[in-house]
C-alpha cells in the first residue's frame, strides 16, 4: 500500500495568508485539488513540510466571462469550466479540454491552476518509490542518466495537461503573484511564455510564487476545439493533444492559433501550420497541408505509450480532422 508521508497541512483564509506561509515554509508546496499531487507525494516523488490548502483564499475563485473576455481564477474546478454556458459557446476549446481531464470525479476536484502547473509525466517516473528503486531512478529523480533517452543531458518527460493547449489556442495570459519579491509583486505574461522545454523545471514560477488567475481575450466569431488522442477513452492522459482557434472573416482564416500538448516538455505552438493558415482560403488541400507541420517543433521521445512516430501521425491526423469539422460546423 502506498502512503503518505507526514507533512503539515495550512489551511489559510486569503490568498495574502498563502503567499506568506509559503515564504515562511520554504519546503512548503501549495496544493488545490491535489489529485495530482497528492498521487506523486505517496509515489514518493515530493515531500513537502508543509502543505499550503490554497481553495479557502476566496480571491482565487473568481471566474467571469464578458465583452472584455473571460477571467478564470486558479482555484475554480475543471467541471465549472466545462459547464459553463459561456465558456462552451465562446471558448469551446477550453470546455472541451475541460472535459477531456481524465474523469468526471476528478474534474470536480481538480483546479485550473493545478492543471497548468502540473507535473510532466513520463513512464519512468510516474512510478512508485520501488519500482523507480530497482532500475536506479534517473535524471529527474534520484538517478544518473536519462532512462528514455540515455545520451540526453536533459529530461524530456512530457508536459500532458489538456486545458493549456486550449488555453494557448485562446490566446490566455497568465497572472503570477507572490514570490521571492514580496507577497505584493504580481507579474502577467502569454501563457505559452510560462513554459519551459525542460522536463525537470517546467515552468517559470518563482519559489514561493502563485497562479492567481488566466484571462481569454473576447470571442467574437471564434472557432476553437480540442482533440485527444489516449490510450482509455474513460480515464487517460493525453498521448497528444491538440487545440486550435481562428475567426472566418470574408471567406478566409484569420488569427489562427493552434498548440500541440504532450509530445514535449512544454506546449508547443505550431507557429508553421499558423502561418499556412492566416488568410487563406479554407480549401480541402490547404488544411491538409497546414496539418501536414503541425508537429514540427515538438520533441517526442520513447517515454509513453504510443511509438513518437505513431504519435506524431496522430497529431496530424487530428489537426487536419478539427480544422475541417470546425470550418463545416461554423460558429455555435
Ligand atoms: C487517474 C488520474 C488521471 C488523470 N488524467 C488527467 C488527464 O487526462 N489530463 C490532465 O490534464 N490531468 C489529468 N490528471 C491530473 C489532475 O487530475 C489534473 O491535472 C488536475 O487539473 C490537477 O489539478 P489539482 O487542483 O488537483 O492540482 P494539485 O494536485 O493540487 O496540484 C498540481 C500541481 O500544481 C501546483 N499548484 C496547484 N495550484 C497552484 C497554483 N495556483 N499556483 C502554483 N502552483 C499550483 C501544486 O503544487 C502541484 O505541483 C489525472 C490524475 C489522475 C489521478
Ligand atoms: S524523460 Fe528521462 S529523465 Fe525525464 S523522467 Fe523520463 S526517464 Fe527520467
Amino acid at each position: 500500500m502506498m502512503v503518505l508521508p507526514d507533512f503539515q497541512l495550512v489551511r489559510p483564509s486569503s490568498l495574502s495568508e498563502a503567499l506568506s506561509a509559503l515564504a515562511e515554509n520554504p519546503g512548503a508546496m501549495p496544493v488545490a485539488g491535489g489529485t495530482d499531487l497528492l498521487v506523486s507525494m505517496k509515489h514518493g516523488l515530493f515531500s513537502p513540510t508543509h502543505l499550503v490548502d490554497l481553495k479557502g483564499a476566496p480571491e482565487l475563485h473568481h471566474l467571469g466571462v464578458g465583452e472584455e473576455g473571460a477571467t478564470i481564477g486558479a482555484c475554480v474546478r475543471l467541471s465549472r469550466i466545462k459547464d459553463h454556458p459561456l465558456i462552451r459557446t465562446r471558448y469551446r476549446a477550453l470546455s472541451q479540454a475541460a472535459e477531456a481531464v481524465a474523469s468526471p470525479p476528478l474534474q470536480n476536484r481538480g483546479t485550473l491552476g493545478g492543471n497548468v502547473c502540473l507535473d510532466t509525466r513520463c513512464y519512468y517516473y510516474n512510478q512508485s518509490d520501488f519500482w523507480r528503486r530497482s532500475l536506479g531512478g534517473c535524471l529527474k529523480k534520484d538517478g544518473p542518466i536519462c532512462r528514455a533517452a540515455p545520451a540526453a543531458k536533459r529530461c524530456f518527460a512530457n508536459f500532458s495537461s489538456d486545458t493549456v493547449p486550449a488555453l494557448i489556442a485562446l490566446g490566455a495570459r497568465v497572472r503570477l503573484v507572490g514570490g521571492p519579491n514580496g507577497v505584493k509583486s504580481e507579474r502577467t505574461l502569454p501563457l505559452e511564455e510560462f513554459f519551459v522545454e525542460d522536463g525537470i523545471k517546467r515552468n517559470v514560477l518563482l519559489p514561493g510564487e502563485l497562479v492567481a488567475d488566466l484571462h481569454l481575450p473576447p470571442a467574437e466569431n471564434l472557432l476553437s476545439g480540442y482533440r485527444k488522442y489516449r490510450q482509455r477513452a474513460s480515464i487517460d492522459y493525453p498521448l497528444v493533444s491538440v487545440a486550435v482557434a481562428f475567426q472566418v472573416r470574408e471567406g478566409r482564416i484569420r488569427e489562427a492559433r493552434v498548440a500541440v500538448g504532450a509530445m514535449a516538455s512544454s506546449p508547443v505552438l505550431a507557429l508553421e501550420t499558423m502561418e499556412v493558415l492566416e488568410g487563406a482560403l479554407p480549401a480541402p488541400e490547404l488544411l491538409a497541408s497546414a496539418a501536414e507541420l503541425v508537429t514540427k517543433r515538438t520533441k517526442p521521445v520513447g517515454n509513453q505509450a504510443g511509438s513518437p512516430g505513431h504519435r506524431r501521425l496522430m497529431a496530424r491526423v487530428m489537426c487536419r480532422r478539427l480544422l475541417k469539422e470546425l470550418l463545416e460546423a461554423g460558429p455555435l
